[in-house]
């Protein structure tokens, strides 16, 4: 049985990674897929697990190679999916969660329209704001370039399958859960 594609979006500092973490913990038949960036690593981070991290003359080489099954530039910097996070995976029947800005996954939804995209909500711009500043990761003006980007992604949110809205981490994961399981 060939294993489905899942394409989650959702504004920066929306809680993604807490309630993909939650979903992942409980099933073993789905797999995260590791992008590429050219983006510099943040404290924390670990190349190879958190992302591929590559220069930007690398990044063009992978797109020039066809090695991307996506990408985009998001707020400066590039972002992609290499092939071989999804394919064989898929083929093998494991299931593979992309965590893509709106961009790719429209891309992703273009190629692949059995993929099944999921826009992550905040409940309001302000709690957004909030988690933003309260991350402590990112400079003034990479919030309000963050802030502005959001803004702009929600209103795509329509364009989705589903929209799950994350008021609360384990009720988000629940809901997210059920559109994995179905
Ligand atoms: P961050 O810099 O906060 O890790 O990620 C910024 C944005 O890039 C997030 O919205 C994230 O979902 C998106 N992103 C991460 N990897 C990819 C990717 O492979 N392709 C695309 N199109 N977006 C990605």
């Amino acid at each position: 049985m060939k294993g489905k594609l899942f394409a989650i979006s959702g504004p920066s500092g929306v809680g993604k990674n807490s309630v993909l973490s939650r979903v992942m913990q409980l099933r073993d038949r789905v797999q995260y897929s590791i992008s590429a960036t050219s983006r510099p690593m943040r404290p924390g981070e670990i190349d190879g697990k958190s992302y591929y991290f590559v220069t930007r003359a690398q990044f063009e080489q992978m797109i020039a190679a066809g090695e991307l099954l996506e990408h985009a530039e998001y707020v400066g910097n590039c972002y992609g999916t290499p092939k071989s996070q999804v394919c064989t995976r898929l083929e093998s029947g494991v299931s593979v969660i992309l965590d893509i800005e709106v961009q790719g996954a429209a891309q992703v939804k273009q190629k692949l329209p059995e993929a099944i995209t999921v826009f992550l909500a905040p409940p309001g711009l302000d709690a957004l704001e909030r988690r933003l500043r309260g991350r402590g990761t990112e400079s003034e003006e990479t919030i309000r370039a963050r802030l502005d980007t959001a803004r702009r992604e929600m209103a795509l949110a329509p364009s989705y399958d589903y929209t799950v809205i994350n008021d609360d981490p384990d009720r988000a994961s629940r809901e997210l859960g059920a559109i994995l399981d179905k």
